[in-house]
């Protein structure tokens, strides 16, 4: 079998596609033959994308839409649908990382936009996806999650409180897809970089001021890093593979796992 070529024939939806990880798991997935759907809030990234992909196999189409809004997701869906034929595969990644504050100080609207995001999100892309996957009667869906859903990192409870809600959504949706042949699993990326969350998230620990991290930046990078076992921060290209797999024949038996992507964290 020509392993490269393993989604051929297949549309896949990523959400957040516009982003760092939705980019790279584009290029990858196309690269194996996936027709790509980028869904993003933002224009001009979703146009950056276009741009940078337009060489992949397949290329890419892309759909500005809130994922926070359920009728605009119901239109994109149907766009896609027109566009590119059906939803074989749903990569469900959108997210905001929210303000790095302690929990006495984190600030109310914050929270209740990264919920909006993070969970009612991603439960809008999964119910709009999944319900056409069902009609079909087969699908495949990864969530992306964070290990900030496992351990609960200092001055993120937003953050935190939204991603443990991925990993339950995910359990969840296993069990009620499993019937119609669809499968959901979830990745949970730590100290993923160089990009914008790896960035954001250092300065803002530096400025959040608290005991588990310098004030310095450069310090709370080594101080992330000296918290992984394999001693450094993961390459955003190390993220398609797994997902790819997950989403492949060869884990056509797994389902409602999270599978850590995390140096050993
Ligand atoms: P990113 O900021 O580059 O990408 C996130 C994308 O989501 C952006 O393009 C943004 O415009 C989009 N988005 C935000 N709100 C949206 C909305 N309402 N509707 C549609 N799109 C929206 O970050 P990334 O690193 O690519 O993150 C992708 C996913 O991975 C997120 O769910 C994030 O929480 C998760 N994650 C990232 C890391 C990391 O270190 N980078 C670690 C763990 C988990």
């Amino acid at each position: 079998m020509d392993n490269r070529k393993r989604f051929a024939g297949k549309v896949l939806v990523i959400t957040g596609g516009g982003g760092d990880i939705g980019r790279q798991t584009a290029r990858y997935m196309a690269g194996e033959g996936a027709s790509i759907a980028l869904v993003d809030i933002d224009a001009e990234k979703l146009a950056a994308a276009e741009a940078e992909l337009a060489s992949t196999a397949g290329g890419v189409s892309t759909y500005r839409c809130d994922v926070g809004s359920y009728s605009e997701l119901q239109a994109a869906a149907r766009s896609i649908e027109h566009d590119l034929g059906g939803i074989d595969l749903l990569f469900n990644n959108a997210g905001y990382q929210g303000a790095f504050e302690p929990l006495h100080r984190y600030p109310a609207d914050d929270f209740e936009a990264v919920m909006r995001v993070n969970v009612l999100g991603a439960f809008n892309v999964l119910k709009a996806v999944s319900a056409r996957m069902v009609k079909n009667r087969k699908g495949v869906i990864v969530n992306t999650a964070s290990m900030a859903g496992v351990d609960g990192p200092p001055n993120m409870a937003a953050y935190a409180a939204s991603k443990f809600a991925v990993i339950g959504l995910t359990r969840t949706a296993a069990k009620d897809l499993a019937p119609y042949g669809i499968r959901v699993n979830a990745i949970s990326p730590a100290f993923m970089g160089p990009g914008y969350m790896w960035a954001r998230q250092v300065r803002l620990q530096a400025a959040a001021g608290s005991q588990y991290f310098s004030a310095d930046p450069q310090v709370v990078e080594r101080q992330m890093i000296g918290a992984v076992p394999m001693r450094r921060y993961g390459d955003i290209s190390e993220i398609p593979g797994t997902v790819a797999f997950l989403m492949s024949d060869a884990a056509s038996y797994i389902t409602g796992a999270n599978i850590p992507i995390s140096g050993g964290i």
